[in-house]
């Protein structure tokens, strides 16, 4: 039994059963244990790679994309360039690099990073070196400027609640102890205000899934963005509508049971672009259409800029360049399982590869 599962058994036992978002909170951000905090999990050698990992050509393109936008917007000056939870800084480093020739964005950027854990701060640093970076623990304490934003698999790293129907009410599935151990269990009967919508589209014991701070995280992003201007790109997996279990452990590369050794595995759920786009929409913004990463990357350019960087390479190198793309958008890799939402003011076009 490792240090967390004892402080979570001993706690349940005093308090009672936790909610999943209560449990998840710990895992990931323990200040001692938790996944973030004690480890740097990306990678081939970690426990999950993700898309900036994969190629550089995601994070240029995601920087073309944005500077497109500042450009459209008639280059605010000084604006805040964030991103929520950049992991190992590698899509924030490939984005000032590719935006360096845009005229004017590196003078006018003030760079901001929401990052909740030290040690992926300390990694974060490295990887930018030369940039002067403000990190914050939330995006609340972002400046009231022009706001240009990434998140790539940040909200999908955010805890959730779990409930299932029962009737017209709904039954929280919670974490307590069997055998002394660890254990999945359904809290008692309530009605959920917040999920009476959901009486209309689910049935007896189907499961939906909310995050909690998904919509008051969008909202502040939201309104700095109808206020000041700018834009933000959300790309994560997920669909429209949260309807089943979508929790996720994974531990180096593989699958595996969330409940057990906690704190050393990555939790995550699939994202619900409905809420992202409703809080969107309801503090003044414009929301793109959800597009698959897939189409996203391709209408960017990202098969002419492989064959440019292709042109230098050979062997190996050209063999993982080649099968960098078609990770990045087969839609049997991530090409479809990866969404992405454009958010710009009113009346102003989305950005550049979304549609609105
Ligand atoms: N965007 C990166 C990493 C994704 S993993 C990439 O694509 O590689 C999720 C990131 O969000 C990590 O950096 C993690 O430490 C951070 N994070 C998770 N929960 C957070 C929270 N509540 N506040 C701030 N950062 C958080």
């Amino acid at each position: 039994m490792n240090a967390l599962e004892t402080q979570l058994i001993a706690r349940i036992n005093s308090e009672g059963p936790i909610s999943l978002a209560d449990y998840m909170a710990e895992c990931l951000l323990h200040p001692e244990h938790g996944y973030y905090t004690t480890r740097a999990p990306f990678g081939a050698a970690g426990d999950f790679i993700t898309a900036p990992e994969i190629s550089q050509m995601f994070g240029e393109l995601i920087g073309l994309s944005l500077a497109q936008c500042w450009l459209d917007q008639g280059t605010p000056t000084p604006f805040t360039l964030a991103e929520l939870g950049p992991g190992r800084g590698t899509l924030m480093a490939d984005l000032l690099r590719a935006t360096r020739s845009v005229p004017g964005f590196h003078a006018a950027l003030q760079l901001h990073l929401v990052e909740a854990s030290p040690s992926l701060r300390q990694v974060q640093q490295d990887s930018l070196k030369g940039f002067k970076v403000a990190w914050c623990e939330s995006i609340d304490a972002l400046p009231e400027q022009p706001l240009f934003l990434i998140a790539n698999e940040f909200f999908d790293a955010l805890p959730i609640r779990q409930f299932v129907r029962d009737g017209e009410a709904w039954r929280e599935k919670r974490i307590g102890l069997a055998d002394g151990k660890l254990s999945f269990g359904l809290g008692p009967e309530a009605p959920q205000p917040a999920l009476e919508h959901r009486l209309l589209d689910t049935k007896d014991d189907d499961l939906v899934e909310v995050n909690i701070a998904t919509a008051p995280i969008m909202a502040t992003l939201a309104q700095r963005i109808a206020g000041h201007g700018g834009a933000a790109l959300i790309i994560d997996y997920g669909d429209w509508r949260s309807l089943g279990d979508t929790l996720q452990a994974l531990r180096s590369h593989a699958t595996v049971d969330p409940l057990t050794a906690p704190g050393t595995a990555d939790l995550t759920a699939h994202v619900d672009f409905e809420v992202l786009c409703t809080v969107a929409a309801g503090a003044g913004c414009n929301h793109s259409k959800v597009t698959p990463q897939g189409v996203f990357l391709e209408r960017l350019g990202i098969t002419d800029r492989a064959r440019a960087l292709a042109a230098s390479l050979e062997g190996a190198a050209l063999e993982s360049l080649i099968a960098a793309h078609r990770r990045l958008t087969h839609p049997e890799e991530m090409g479809n399982l990866f969404k992405v939402l454009g958010i710009t003011p009113a009346k102003t076009p989305p950005p550049p590869g979304l549609l609105s």
